[in-house]
């Protein structure tokens, strides 16, 4: 059996959203307290690492920072769409209805193969921490 060695590290930030189309009041403009757990996998190097620790902060971290970090989320197909990003121009607009499951699926398959592009590991999995109660779990 092939060995699989993970390395994850957590990212914290703050971002808007709304589910467009949701029955209930996540179709509110609301936002979240987000955590991102991202895990990378790869060869060891020759110290027995699958990577530092500092290239997923410098990489995967750093792009929700630089991308998502107080900013709001909204679907380029949502009839608000429009009109919310005439009035802000910090509002992101995302191909997908901005659940954290879509979020998910977007960071680990457009994403992440481009931050990680000269990096000898892959993301295979996000956790997403919408709540402290609720997450959702995205694989390779
Ligand atoms: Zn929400």
């Amino acid at each position: 059996m092939t060995k699989r060695i993970k390395a994850t590290r957590y990212h914290d930030f703050c971002c808007g959203h709304r589910v467009c189309g949701h029955e209930n009041k996540c179709a509110n403009l609301h936002g979240h307290n987000y955590r991102f757990h991202f895990t990378v996998e790869g060869e060891q190097d020759d110290l027995g690492r699958v990577t530092d620790f500092s290239v997923i902060k410098s990489t995967l971290c750093q792009w929700v920072e630089d991308e998502w970090d107080h900013r709001f989320l909204l679907w380029k197909d949502d009839p608000l769409a429009p009109s919310l990003s005439a009035i802000d121009s910090s509002v992101v607009l995302v191909p997908f209805n901005p659940t954290a499951e879509n979020m998910a699926e977007y960071m680990v398959e457009i994403i992440a193969p481009k931050v990680l592009k000269n990096t000898n590991v892959t993301l295979t999995e996000l956790i997403i921490d919408e709540t402290r109660k609720c997450s959702v779990t995205y694989s390779l």
